[in-house]
């Protein structure tokens, strides 16, 4: 019986410490358990970033997909990096070349966050700023809600109005006054510059003086600036709407030497459109509003 009873104890140890070896190369097995196994791409550091930045999920996309480190590894540590977002990512750094990688990442999923988000930002990029994607999603238009945003809005042609805006909109080629022969300090677009000094070479020739004594009172307008001329009443078209921003307007006044201003503003209305200009009346500005558009572009403007 004494034997017996020692037989069954060494047993019930033998069992005890099986299990007990079972449980500690169990736990060890699963402390040391390697999630990036089936991953074969991984150098050390890519090694690293994924396990600090990829949850299991994403771990299993990336193996599932045979998604490798270099198409996604220099973003992972952007803030708000999505991996099921990369593609996204990609084809806007293709497409905005001034952004930076935590930028890009930032924009992406703003825009993401947007309904249509990311079809609006791919059909804009062409024409608008990420800053100027980002501002019309988030504000839409404060003057005329049911406004849209123009595809073109650098374009020649382009016409704003109460359905039409450009939102907060820096216009590309905006060159000072001064390249057209006036004292610098006023911006406009240089697509005007050439029939500007065509305009001004024939009324110097007819009233004397340089450009026949007209003068340039505002060309290009910042969205910014506008917002505070019109809160100001100084002009009654809105920020987004106004030809200034778009730095195809000018406004223009004459002096009285050489013929009256009376005279100067009746030849001036009556020649205007052989330069690409035509004449556009905003109600509270002071002088006269003049709007480039180039010859070809005369009609389809003129009923904008
Ligand atoms: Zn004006």
């Amino acid at each position: 019986m004494i034997l017996r009873d020692q037989d069954m104890r060494n047993r019930a140890i033998t069992v005890i410490i099986i299990i007990a070896i079972f449980l500690l190369a169990f736990f060890r097995m699963n402390t040391r358990f390697d999630r990036l196994s089936r991953y074969p791409y991984q150098d050390k550091r890519a090694r690293e970033l994924i396990n600090e930045y990829l949850d299991d999920d994403a771990v299993n996309y990336i193996i599932e997909y045979a998604i490798e480190p270099n198409y996604f590894i220099d973003l992972i540590e952007a803030p708000g990096f999505n991996i099921y977002h990369v593609e996204y990512y990609r084809t806007l750094e293709r497409e905005i070349t001034y952004l930076t990688k935590n930028e890009i990442v930032a924009f992406a999923e703003e825009t993401l966050t947007y309904e249509n988000g990311q079809e609006t930002a791919m059909s804009l990029l062409s024409a608008y700023s990420a800053n100027e994607i980002l501002f019309w999603m988030r504000n839409g238009d404060p003057y005329y809600p049911q406004a849209e945003l123009v595809d073109v809005p650098d374009s020649l042609a382009v016409v704003l109005n109460d359905q039409n805006t450009i939102a907060n909109r820096i216009p590309l080629g905006l060159v000072d006054i001064s390249e057209a022969g006036f004292e610098e300090g006023i911006q406009v677009r240089t697509e005007m510059v050439n029939d500007l000094t065509h305009m001004c070479d024939l009324l110097g020739s007819v009233y004397g003086g340089s450009c026949g004594g007209m003068n340039i009172e505002n060309g290009y307008v910042s969205y910014n600036d506008l917002e505070k001329a019109y809160q100001a009443g100084e002009t009654a078209a809105a920020p987004g709407h106004n030809e200034h921003q778009t730095g195809l307007a000018i406004d223009v006044s004459f002096n009285d030497v050489g013929g009256s201003s009376e005279d100067k503003t009746a030849w001036l209305l009556e020649n205007i459109e052989q330069f690409g200009f035509i004449r556009r009346v905003y109600a509270n500005e002071p002088y006269i509003h003049l709007r480039y558009c180039g010859k070809a572009n005369i009609d389809r403007v003129k009923k904008g």
